[in-house]
């Protein structure tokens, strides 16, 4: 989503050259951006985004979320009651194309809607942002349907190189703005927002024409922009996204779909966004290391990492891409990790059954190298680790780290330099496999 401000005619490779490492932010939350398209920050449900854009003043359909079947009865019966003409049932997940993936229906009687949730609840909905694993359904939204007349898009998003906001919007809506954004960049519409401005009411009528829409939709519309922008910064979000953003057959306007990300860094100012994380959601791993305050995203490979600092992590996974490996895993322990730390580290970098060799890289700072490979040893010992374990070391008490490491009777590789460890790592992990 990020990536649509800077489309490139070829994506970077994981591999090779640093330029990518620069472009994109060093943050390692980032390295989740590579993996699958989306924001990389705090997800929520389209059910929560809803909630809170109503809050705000934008025209969301009407109706409720459902966790079981009966529920999902119950919310339909309910919306029939009350007039509609139809429900669409949709899969809550934190991932986008769900209604390629067959999980959002429409259903014109309450015997299809129990159908539909039938269907759709505890599926496996498989989409382009789920990767081929896809991910289980758990929860239902279920709304009253809306005759759709067109189906446009908006999004607001940071732009990095410029440290503004951008007021995204499209009449090509409904479909994969990512594709829209490759093959016809000209059917986006980008409005800069200056920060001590804010957004202004001429950019959002600009948008609303740029849409098409209709003269007597203008005013209505550019409400709603507004009520987007203002939910956005009220809750210091990193990312919203309305895709399709509809007009009705009876001329009104409602988001149909939602997305919103928070930006983490902000989170502390928002308790109740805070409790809408959903951890069923998120790969189980990363959810452990939160818990620990360990930076850890999963990756592919084969060499898990431990590494302190961001920096070093993306010199780390590229020195191992740069001698033949994989990396399994970024995890940054911090500066003042603790010997507690270091074990949960290991204990979940060797839970990844890919992972056959581990790399720990530390340039010894605030966390001492001595104190660093007393955590080391006591976590080996401690775990039984079986997988070789190779070292670069450098910084404060280096000689004392050297000789705890040397002396545990343990089996530890330790690479004179960087590039000489990564060498060593990626032979013993290739040696594994063998
Ligand atoms: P996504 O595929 O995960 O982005 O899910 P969306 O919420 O965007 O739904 C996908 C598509 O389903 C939309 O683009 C619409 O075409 C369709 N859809 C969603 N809700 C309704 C509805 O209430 N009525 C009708 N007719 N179609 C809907
Ligand atoms: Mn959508």
């Amino acid at each position: 989503m990020r990536d649509l401000l800077h489309m490139r005619p070829f994506s970077p490779p994981l591999a090779g050259g640093h330029w990518w490492a620069l472009a994109i932010c060093w943050y390692p939350q980032c390295w989740r951006g590579l993996r699958q398209s989306g924001d990389t920050k705090i997800k929520i449900h389209e059910y929560q985004a809803k909630e809170i854009l109503a809050k705000y003043g934008v025209a969301v359909p009407r109706g409720e979320m459902a966790n079981t079947l009966e529920e999902a009865n119950t919310v339909a019966r309910k919306l029939f009651a009350e007039g509609a003409s139809g429900v669409v049932v949709k899969a809550q997940i934190h991932a986008g194309g769900r209604g390629k993936g067959g999980g959002v229906k429409v259903a014109r009687t309450r015997e299809d809607a129990e159908l539909h949730a039938k269907n759709i609840l505890g599926m496996t909905l498989v989409t382009h942002q789920t990767g081929p694993q896809g991910q289980k359904v758990q929860r239902l939204l279920i709304e009253e349907t809306a005759a759709i007349d067109r189906e446009l898009y908006l999004g607001i998003v940071l732009d990095r190189a410029t440290g503004k906001l951008v007021f995204m919007a499209s009449q090509a809506g409904g479909m994969e703005i990512e594709e829209v954004a490759a093959k016809t960049p000209e059917a986006i519409f980008k409005e800069t927002i200056d920060p001590a401005v804010g957004f202004g009411a001429w950019q959002a009528r600009k948008l609303a024409f740029a849409l098409g829409l209709h003269p007597t939709q203008i005013n209505a519309a550019v409400a709603f922009l507004q009520s987007l922008y203002k939910a956005f910064i009220e809750t210091d979000a990193s990312l919203v996204e309305i895709n399709p953003f509809i007009t009705t057959k009876d001329g009104k306007l409602f988001a149909l779909d939602a997305k919103i990300t928070f930006d983490d860094n902000a989170l502390f100012r928002h308790p109740a966004i805070k409790a809408l994380r959903d951890t069923a959601e998120e790969d189980p791993l990363e959810v452990e290391a939160s818990k620990y305050a360990l930076n850890y995203i999963k990756l592919d490979g084969s060499i898990a990492c431990m590494v302190n600092g961001a920096g070093l992590a993306m010199a780390t996974m590229d020195i191992i891409q740069y001698a033949g490996g994989s990396p399994a895993n970024f995890l940054d322990v911090g500066g003042g990790a603790t010997q507690e730390q270091i074990e949960h580290a290991f204990e979940i970098l060797l839970s990844d059954a890919n992972v056959k060799a581990i790399f720990i890289n530390i340039f010894g700072g605030i966390l001492r190298v001595d104190r660093l490979a007393t955590g080391v040893v006591a976590a080996a010992r401690n775990l039984n680790v079986q997988v070789p374990i190779v070292l670069r070391l450098e910084g404060t008490n280096v000689e004392e780290g050297r000789k705890i490491l040397a002396e545990s009777g343990l089996n530890f590789r330790v690479g004179a330099t960087m590039k000489d460890a990564a060498e060593l790592v990626v032979a013993a992990a290739a040696s594994v496999g063998a």
